[in-house]
């Protein structure tokens, strides 16, 4: 059976998969994607920077500090507000990173490498669709636009950005875009080793699976990428749409006493298993519109 805690976080991630879904579909940015919130120390050297709807990590270190996602372009100054207020300076992020090269998660990225003057650290997958401000992939809602932002070192699979203590690992998981990026990061907190996975969206989110002239390999791609992520072992999960792991919530009930809140061990298999169900039932609907 399942509590009432698991079912109201399972109704929140479908919320989350469907307003991330409506909104992308309409091109028009949901209200909490621009909503500020204060911003956070979640565990070890990892901050939250982003709005209340859209996440942008920051991980810091004494030589330099690395920005994982720009959220929407117009939240760059929110985003860059939030690393002050937490007493650190945005020009002391020395490595931008991303998750995906979808307006909502790298429309920040432009102005935010303009003002720190960070080295922009990205996929080969993704690197046209980030450089031409614009997504790469055949979907049912047109295109997604953003200011372009230029790679300054293209990633491979398995490999570590690293500054000071910071060992930021890519793996890529590509699908919900050609160069979707999860990362791994080894912290310790209270003593204690911790696996910190930042997974890349595995919704289909509107994509075209049959048929994609623009990227024929998106189901063999997304296939992978759920069997990869299944092999992760993940102490506390930081995804690119905080509420597909309620990581306000957990804020909020860290604030109230729970110094655990956000070690969950069980976060991300069940977030791969729920985008692995819609998966399978995206495919098999546009498989029998596709045959009719
Ligand atoms: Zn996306």
């Amino acid at each position: 059976m399942m509590d009432l805690e698991g079912a109201r976080r399972s109704t929140a991630l479908i919320v989350a998969l469907g307003a991330a879904l409506a909104a992308s579909s309409a091109g028009a940015a949901e209200p909490s994607w621009t909503r500020p919130v204060e911003p956070f120390r979640i565990v070890a050297n990892v901050y939250y920077v982003g709005s209340e709807g859209l996440s942008a990590y920051l991980i810091v270190s004494p030589k330099g500090d690395v920005l994982l996602d720009g959220t929407l372009a117009e939240n760059a100054p929110l985003i860059e507000r939030n690393i002050e207020k937490l007493g650190f300076k945005p020009t002391d992020v020395k490595v931008l990173v991303a998750s995906h090269a979808h307006n909502d998660h790298v429309g920040g990225l432009a102005r935010l490498k303009q003002d720190t003057g960070a080295s922009f650290w990205a996929s080969a997958g993704d690197r046209w669709a980030l450089e031409h401000g614009r997504h790469r992939g055949d979907t049912n809602y047109g295109v997604g636009t953003f200011p372009p932002v230029k790679v300054d070192h293209v990633l491979s699979d398995g490999e570590t950005v690293r500054l000071g203590d910071i060992a930021l690992t890519a793996i890529l998981t590509p699908g919900h875009t050609p160069g979707c990026t999860t990362w791994s990061l080894p912290v310790r907190e209270g003593g204690r080793a911790l696996s910190v996975v930042f997974p890349c969206s595995t919704s289909v989110a509107g994509n075209i699976l049959v048929g994609n002239r623009a990227y024929p390999g998106i189901v063999a791609d997304y296939r992978a990428s759920f069997a990869r992520l299944k092999t992760l072992k993940a102490d506390v999960v930081l995804p690119n749409h905080p509420d597909m792991a309620d990581v306000l919530g957990r804020e909020a009930r860290r604030r109230g006493g729970d110094a655990k809140a956000f070690i969950d061990p069980g976060q991300l298999p069940k977030m791969v298993a729920a985008t692995e169900r819609a998966f399978d039932a995206g495919l098999a609907k546009q498989t029998a519109a596709k045959a009719r």
